[in-house]
């Protein structure tokens, strides 16, 4: 930025827009709404630094089609292009003309990028391809999304998820911290998630893989996801902030997003959720709860602590 303040301080530098490399996308509307006000004052400040804005789980399609169109012309104003981000699997599921009528209103309303996200759902290659091509055909950009994802349900089995540990290995990770994708009560999705009867056949090789890899799950936790014991859950001792304050009880359930860390404190009913009363907690064996507990429970019980010492020494 040529008058920018402060210009004596050095800042990395960047190739002029439209560029190819160390491309910054921002959110449209996600958590918070966004309008054209809020998004011109971003650009009119930053937009230098900007160069694609992407919209959020579908979040475009509950705005009146003015107030969309307004956002994509103000990005456009500051040479930055508009993504839909990833909201396609909800519509291929309501059939092929519901698709095509999706892309022909993406290009209509001035969109410049479809993405053709599978994070929910798995696309045949074929059926990804034309997807790709359709998206193409109609003047857009198609930005699909290739993810791996291991350890998914059932489906995922020890000696996928031992490759797996191999290969992090081989590349010479510091630490692997396994942590399962449980089955959460509010999800419809829920087979790719693991339930709390799966959770044991995978864990307890995880376990034995342990002893060969620098997989840092303590033991006394490694124990819990295998099935052999209990823990409660300690969701204070990792709490989250996020730009909408201090969000309770813990990263993965939102009661509530609170000003200071006090008021989180004092409106969360600690014991509750330390006891796993709620519904979402019933599959949980997230590490952000339980290893927590671990380090809050040494020097109680002798062998877990003596097995602590030999985990941090080792
Ligand atoms: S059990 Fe899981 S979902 Fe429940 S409070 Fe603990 S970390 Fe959160």
């Amino acid at each position: 930025m040529s008058d920018r303040a402060f210009p004596f301080l050095r800042t990395n530098a960047r190739e002029p827009k439209p560029r190819r490399r160390g491309i910054t996308e921002i959110r449209g509307p996600y958590y918070t709404p966004m309008g054209k006000r809020y998004l011109e004052d971003v650009l009119e400040t930053m937009g230098e630094y900007v160069d694609s804005l992407k919209f959020a789980g579908g979040s475009f399609s509950l705005m009146p089609r003015k107030a969309v169109k307004e956002l994509l012309d103000a990005a456009h104003k500051y040479n930055v292009v508009v993504s839909t981000g990833g909201f396609i699997e909800h519509v291929l599921t309501l059939g092929p003309e519901a698709v095509d009528a999706y892309i022909n209103e993406c290009k209509e309303i001035g969109f410049d990028i479809i993405e053709i996200s599978a994070g929910f759902i798995t696309i045949p290659t074929g059926d990804w391809l034309r997807l790709v091509e359709k998206v193409q055909k109609a003047g857009l950009k198609a930005k699909p999304e290739v993810g791996i994802q291991f350890g998914a349900g059932g489906a995922t089995t020890a000696e996928e998820l031992e490759e797996l540990i191999k290969m992090l290995a081989s590349l010479g990770v510091d630490g692997m911290l396994l942590t399962p994708g449980y089955h959460y009560q509010v999800l419809t999705n829920d087979d790719i998630y693991l339930k709390s009867d799966e959770m044991p056949f995978k864990f307890r090789r995880v376990r034995e893989l342990a002893d060969h890899y620098k997989i840092i799950n303590t033991p006394i936790s490694l124990d819990y996801l295998a099935g052999d014991r209990d823990l409660s859950c300690s969701p204070w001792t990792t709490v989250t902030r996020n730009p909408q304050g201090w969000k309770g009880p813990c990263y993965l359930i939102t009661n509530g997003h609170y000003k200071t860390f006090q008021q989180m404190h004092e409106a969360t009913d600690w014991e509750f959720y330390r006891t796993k009363q709620d519904f979402r907690c019933r599959d949980c064996k997230l590490h952000s709860g339980f290893e927590g507990t671990v380090a809050l429970d040494f020097g109680k019980n002798l062998k877990d602590s003596w097995r602590m010492v030999r985990y941090y020494v080792a």
